[in-house]
């Protein structure tokens, strides 16, 4: 019932094998995965799995279901660095993984090609115990300091999973941001949270971890409120590292980088900094970079290894939440095909084409509404498809 990998918890980390530990696995209940470390220099998310492996294999709670905990970028981990060849999350791309699962030879050969195969290994192995009911908790940490977040592709399950956590929730980064294994999980139709516990070498971000851990066993019906931790201080404490800043936020813009550009990011900003449309945020070869529009910064980048430079993210009032998943209960995207210069892509009305020249509306707004999301956008035509959605939808 119980196996726990080694017990080091140093911020290198290193012997670490892909399957963290495990607890359950005999009563029926939800498979609940968490990813920690994908990015190597994040060892928090590990450590905290760790924690929470340790306190059940001690304390032997009743469970529903199964917890895996999974290392991601072992190497990188044992390095203390993001990732030795390729961003190990950004390598998700169907079309990708398909090639790993039929076992053709992916040609790059780089360490974080060996890595997805193990991982995705681990997953399918995972999955194939109950592949009904996944719950994903992908556990990261940023290099500015700030308060903790969580992220998710915007599917009424994954809000109701988010919104128990406490912290602000950002919706959205899948239209910005292709491969995150996030994104790759939602599409098979499974529940989804990628959670960012504050800086990567806080203390206070292993501890945010192990309560989104808890209140995610919890949440899910895996624990009785009696063999958790006691809920309302976990939440408090996520809720208190969070104030200040909206509950519910979108991704506006994404300023992407390479490492040709010098990138160089304006020291003091946290995460869900303040800013105003055409301020300087940050500078690179050819000069200033200054704001597109007004909103809070997010996840500017204080390290050497990553490809976003910052994001722009703006507050979402929680009445439109209400009413995008009234209007989903009650199909409303069946007057979709109704409206001038919007064509179905394919039969079930999944995916559309939207002639933004003729539909001049709050296109976008609209379909996010009703729970779709942005694919491409080419000459004043938008192809917009329907999130995976899970069976409660
Ligand atoms: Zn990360």
């Amino acid at each position: 019932m119980i196996s726990l990998a080694t017990e080091k918890q140093e911020n290198v980390v290193t012997d670490l094998v892909r399957k963290i530990g495990q607890y359950g696995g005999t009563a029926p209940g939800p498979i609940v995965v968490c990813i920690g470390g994908i990015h190597g220099n994040e060892p928090a998310g590990v450590i905290a799995l760790r924690n929470v492996l340790k306190r059940l294999s001690e304390t032997k709670p009743q469970f529903q279901g199964e917890l895996i905990g999974l290392a991601g970028n072992r190497r990188a981990l044992s390095r203390g660095v993001r990732y030795l060849d390729q961003d190990l999350n950004r390598m998700w791309m169907p079309h990708r993984v398909w090639s790993l699962k039929s076992e053709r030879e992916v040609s790059d050969g780089t360490s974080e090609n060996i890595e997805q195969r193990e991982l995705l290994a681990e997953i399918e192995k995972a999955l194939g115990h109950n592949p009904e009911s996944a719950i994903f908790l992908d556990l990261h940490t940023t290099s500015a300091d700030g308060a903790p977040f969580a992220i998710i592709s915007d599917t009424l399950i994954n809000r109701r999973l988010a919104l128990q956590m406490k912290v602000p929730i950002i919706l959205g980064l899948e239209e910005n941001l292709d491969g995150t294994i996030l994104n790759y999980i939602n599409e098979l139709g499974h529940a989804a949270i990628g959670f960012e516990a504050g800086q990567h070498d806080a203390a206070s971000s292993v501890q945010n971890h192990e309560n989104a851990i808890w209140i995610t066993l919890l949440g899910a019906g895996c624990l009785s409120p009696d063999d958790a931790p006691p809920v309302t201080p976990l939440r408090q404490q996520l809720k208190a590292a969070a104030r200040g800043v909206p509950g519910v936020l979108e991704m506006r813009y994404r300023h992407g980088i390479t490492t040709s550009d010098d990138f160089e990011m304006n020291p003091g900003y946290l995460n869900f900094h303040k800013a105003r449309r055409g301020q300087v945020v940050a500078r690179d070869r050819r000069g200033e970079i200054r704001l597109p529009e007004s909103g809070f910064l997010f996840m500017p980048l204080y390290q050497k290894q990553g490809d976003d430079g910052f994001f722009l993210v703006r507050e979402i009032k929680p009445y439109w939440l209400k009413v995008s998943a009234l209007l989903r209960r009650l199909h409303a995207d069946r007057i979709l095909p109704l409206l001038p210069g919007v064509d179905p892509l394919t039969e079930k009305g999944q995916a559309y084409l939207v002639n933004t020249r003729i539909a001049r509306w709050f296109v976008i707004e609209i379909f996010h509404l009703l729970g779709f999301r942005k694919h491409a956008e080419v000459e004043g035509k938008l192809i917009v498809s329907r999130r995976r959605q899970s069976p409660e939808e």
